[in-house]
């Protein structure tokens, strides 16, 4: 393994390492694009920190791995981006406001436009730089969250000197259960997509855009032409009921602070919530849930050293966790040990389903306080 310098580097008395392999990531990129196919474009979502895992390394990574087309969710996020990639085309999910016009176009970014006030706000700025500006349109086909209504599309369809000034990229839609290959949402969704398409054909579209991570997984009638790839880049499942297919890209590991020996039988951590009987041992590891290791994980959640099971047991607290380390022996538990706590044994989708949440949250959770050590990248 080869640490090497980008990203966030050590941190002083950091209770936990967190590794986060590059060259997985783009491994998984092309998986992704492979299962696309020759001519769908594979786009990467990034947002959020490209999920927790640290924008500057993993856009990098991906744009080494042939990644042109880049997602965030806000106008911070895609100024941040375009000092990384000066070439990439980086798309805003959030879209644009009148205060966020003039910085997106002034730094070449796509706002994904939600409604017809965004629509008004991006389009007055091209008439303000007497230019036309590239817009991607969003339209809501069973979410309910952001994106033109179905009368909002009529009324747009019947009026399209709205986007004079504008070069549509793409008319995207996002689907709401894509994880699960069964649900009949997703070929309601697709159908409602299609008549939108064609309703939208006068304002002549270059593409249109459907399928996140899990959408690719549903069959090429959901790929168009730009698919929007986030949580399995990272290594979360896009098939909540089928085996992952994807590579795993990070590993936690706690670090052990203190371990003891109950002499005396006594219970663990706030609430005693649990008992430790006499001779048991309990390590005390220095992550806690203000670093996205969950109060939800209290009593739950599982932990490894060696490959062998060792319980989270008593409450997560802020800054610590305790394990019931007394299945291994002492030497491999002394203070500076290090446990695992998320790795390919014991994927971030697994500690979800023990902290009763979903791989996305668990990854973005994932604390500012970790020692981060980035591996391979190709370009280092
Ligand atoms: C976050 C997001 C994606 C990526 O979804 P994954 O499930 O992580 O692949 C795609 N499209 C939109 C609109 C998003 O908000």
């Amino acid at each position: 393994m080869l640490p090497s310098d980008h990203g966030r580097g050590g941190v002083r008395g950091a209770g936990a390492l967190l590794t986060v392999d590059l060259d997985a990531i783009a491994a998984n990129y092309r998986q992704l694009s492979a299962r696309l196919g020759p001519s769908p474009e594979c786009g990467a979502v990034v947002k959020a920190d490209a999920y927790g895992l640290g924008l500057d390394p993993v856009a990098r990574a991906l744009w080494a791995a042939g990644c042109r087309s880049f997602f965030v969710a806000l106008a911070e996020e895609g100024l941040r981006l375009r000092e990384l990639l000066p070439d990439a085309a980086i798309h805003v999910f959030n879209g644009v406001e009148t205060d966020t016009a003039a910085e997106t176009a002034a730094a070449g970014l796509v706002p994904v436009l939600n409604h017809l006030g965004q629509l008004e706000a991006w389009a007055g700025e091209a008439q303000v730089r007497a230019a036309t500006l590239p817009a991607m349109l969003h339209v809501d086909t069973g979410m309910a969250r952001l994106g033109l209504s179905a009368a909002e599309v009529e009324a747009l369809a019947g009026a399209p000197e709205q986007v004079a000034g504008l070069a549509l990229d793409a008319v995207m839609s996002h689907l709401a259960c894509a994880d699960d290959r069964d649900n009949p949402l997703n070929v309601e969704q697709l159908a409602r997509f299609k008549a939108v398409l064609k309703i939208l054909a006068p304002l002549r579209a270059r593409r249109a855009s459907l399928a996140n991570s899990s959408g690719i997984f549903l069959g090429a009638a959901f790929n168009f032409v730009l698919a929007r790839t986030g949580a399995a880049l990272y290594g979360i499942n896009p098939e909540t009921s089928h085996a992952n297919p994807m590579t795993q890209t990070i590993k936690l590991q706690g670090k052990i602070l203190q371990t003891r020996i109950i002499d005396t039988p006594s219970t663990v951590g706030y609430g005693a919530t649990h008992r430790a009987e006499r001779g048991q041992r309990i390590a005390t590891l220095g992550v806690g849930y203000a670093d996205g290791f969950l109060r939800s994980l209290s009593n739950s959640a599982s932990a490894f050293i060696g490959g062998v099971r060792v319980p989270v047991v008593g409450r997560v607290s802020m800054d610590l966790i305790t394990v019931d380390v007394t299945a291994v022996p002492a030497e491999a538990t002394h203070p500076g040990a290090l446990v695992d706590l998320i790795g390919t044994e014991h994927t971030a989708d697994d500690l979800a389903r023990e902290g009763g949440t979903i791989g996305y949250e668990i990854l973005t959770a994932l604390g500012r306080r970790f020692e981060r050590r980035y591996q391979g990248g190709g370009a280092s």
